[in-house]
């Protein structure tokens, strides 16, 4: 089959293990038959540089026309003046919402193998399996009014947590749908003892926790939440919550693994157009040094075969050959070793 993916490698090390994930995925058309028809643009700080602009009307719109769209990361010191006009971030941002991204699964798996590289005691890792499910195109980082103002000689900053119920309801659905095919329990975090449209959020997800009687429901406060990742992560499935809440505890969560550098992201949406990227930055201290674990980045390339290409075995071809290349022994730095990006990536290759 014929596909068309846009790549965006973005900023900092993005570039780096997106070119690592395409080899994988070269690997894979190679082996099952397909084309993948690559476009590579320019987003973030890169494009800030040379179209004075962090997303571009026309890569927004290749992305949109592509079957999916595969990310690096952006940002990095050269753009974080806080006055200037455009940060990569907003590129980010317009693009998830340009996409109508509603939902950001973030699914969270200890290695066995890996224990050792988390601060957590191994006792408290075996068997964890969470699938974070992080609401992306509403809530604080979206909300209106957003601003900074003098009043009365003092200055004033604003942000806005506001979400309409569809909003709500869409990505806890999804998350509904999707521990159906896990372990049939949904955590849904909010902040409900203090924000009124976290009471909303509550109320919606028990109604349709209503309508699942197959799927335990359970209510968590994001402080709570925030607690239990640590102490008791095992006791958590499926995580559904507001797009600020998620993005902490997902960078929470990513600790479990061991290291930022392993855990992959897909975000879906109804267009159909799915983004893929790693959960990590730009990690600019690193950047060009060729020491980046690319497993995020090619974890998120099985993503996104998976669920916008919908070519299973060849996800989880990519899924059994990083297990069997970490259990091997391979690491980068991150995981302590001595791997670079691109031998990492040859271990990888070789078990697919
Ligand atoms: P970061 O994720 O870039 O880095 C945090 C730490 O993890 C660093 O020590 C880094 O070296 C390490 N790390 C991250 N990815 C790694 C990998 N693949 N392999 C090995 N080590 C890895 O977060 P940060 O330092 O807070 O942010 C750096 C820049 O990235 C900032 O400009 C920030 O705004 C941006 N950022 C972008 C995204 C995105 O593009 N989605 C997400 C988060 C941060």
């Amino acid at each position: 089959m014929d596909f068309n993916i846009t790549l965006l490698p973005g900023d900092g090390i993005g570039p780096e293990v997106v070119s690592e994930a395409v080899r994988v995925l070269d690997v894979i058309a190679s082996k099952f038959g397909h084309t993948f028809n690559f476009q590579e643009r320019l987003m973030g700080g890169c494009s800030i540089d040379k179209y004075g602009q962090s997303i571009t009307e026309e890569t927004l719109a290749d992305c949109k026309a592509s079957d999916a769209v595969l990310l690096g990361a952006v940002g990095g010191p050269k753009w974080d003046d806080p006055n200037a006009k455009d940060r990569p971030e907003r590129g980010l941002l317009a693009l998830r919402k340009g996409l109508g991204v509603f939902a950001n699964l973030r699914p969270v798996k200890v290695h066995p193998v890996l224990m050792d590289a988390s601060p957590l005691k191994p006792e408290k890792l075996e068997g964890v399996d969470i699938l974070v499910v992080r609401e992306l195109t509403g809530g604080l980082y979206f909300g209106q009014p957003k601003l900074r103002e003098m009043q009365n000689g003092k200055e004033r900053a604003v942000d806005t947590l506001e979400y309409f119920d569809y909003e709500i309801k869409r990505v806890v659905e999804l998350a509904f749908t999707l521990a159906k095919s896990r372990k049939k329990k949904v955590t849904s975090v909010d902040k409900a003892n203090i924000l009124e449209s976290s009471r909303m959020w509550r109320q919606i997800a028990t109604q349709i926790g209503t309508g699942n009687p197959d799927v335990e429901l359970e209510h968590m406060l994001v402080d709570t939440a925030s607690m239990r990742l640590i102490t008791a992560p095992v006791s958590m499935d499926v995580v559904v919550t507001e797009n600020m809440f998620g993005d902490i505890l997902t960078d929470e969560a990513s600790v479990l693994a061991g290291s930022m550098g392993m855990l992959p992201s897909a975000s879906l949406g109804e267009s159909g157009v799915g983004l893929y990227e790693p959960i990590h930055g730009s990690a600019p201290d690193i950047a060009g040094s060729g020491i980046a674990n690319p497993i995020g980045t090619i974890l998120s390339s099985a993503l996104m075969l998976r669920h916008s290409l919908k070519l299973e075995s060849e996800a989880s071809a990519i899924e059994k050959a990083v297990h069997q290349t970490v259990t091997d022994g391979a690491r980068t730095a991150d995981i302590g070793g001595k791997l670079s990006t691109r031998q990492m990536t040859d271990e990888i290759i070789i078990n697919l």
